[in-house]
């Protein structure tokens, strides 16, 4: 393992010019299990799986939880109810990953970015906001290291829906909205 890399440019450093540690496990064992999702989490993936995006909403502080919580962190109560959210928004903030979500890497960058999403009756600042970390599709590597992505109208793609299975992945990406 090499010592940590300083960045080139802190714009962003061109994949062949740095090292990065990759951790590698010559043997991996096999692992069963299961994991409790609990109420607010497990709501929100059977909702993916018929195509929603499920959130939740405290009434003190005006607040909407996507992923949804089942407790304001804010007011310390219980939040209010559940609300969907549309599934599309705008592009919050963004980057060009040369890892993969298995921390593989990636010959070909991938757009990932936080999706601040829109509700419906909800107004959100840039700062607190209901919103999902996804990959961005239709955006080109410019158009992230530039930041002209920066509030771009998205769109969720979605699996067809034989194809889901209650998991974030049944999203496959946010779309560039083209007008
Ligand atoms: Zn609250």
């Amino acid at each position: 393992m090499t010592g940590p890399t300083k960045p080139i440019n802190p714009r962003g450093t061109k994949y062949d010019r740095v090292e990065f540690p990759v951790f590698e496990f010559p043997v991996v064992g096999k692992a069963r299990y299961n994991y409790t999702t609990g109420e607010a989490l497990g709501r929100f993936l059977a909702g993916l799986k018929e195509g929603k995006i499920l959130g939740t909403y405290c009434n003190k502080c005006g607040r909407v939880f996507v992923p949804p919580r089942m407790y304001c962190s804010y007011c310390f109560r219980e939040v209010d109810g559940w609300v969907e959210a549309r599934d599309e928004g705008v592009v919050n903030t963004a980057v060009m990953s040369y890892i993969s979500a298995t921390r593989a890497r990636l010959e070909r960058p991938v757009a990932v970015g936080v999706i601040k999403l829109d509700v419906p009756g909800y107004q959100f600042d840039d700062h607190f906001f209901p919103g999902l970390m996804h990959y961005i599709c239709g955006a080109s590597e410019d158009d992230v290291k530039s930041m002209k992505i920066f509030g771009a109208r998205v769109k969720a793609r979605w699996k067809p829906p034989e194809q889901r299975t209650g998991s974030i992945t049944d999203i496959e990406c946010f779309e560039v909205a083209r007008p």
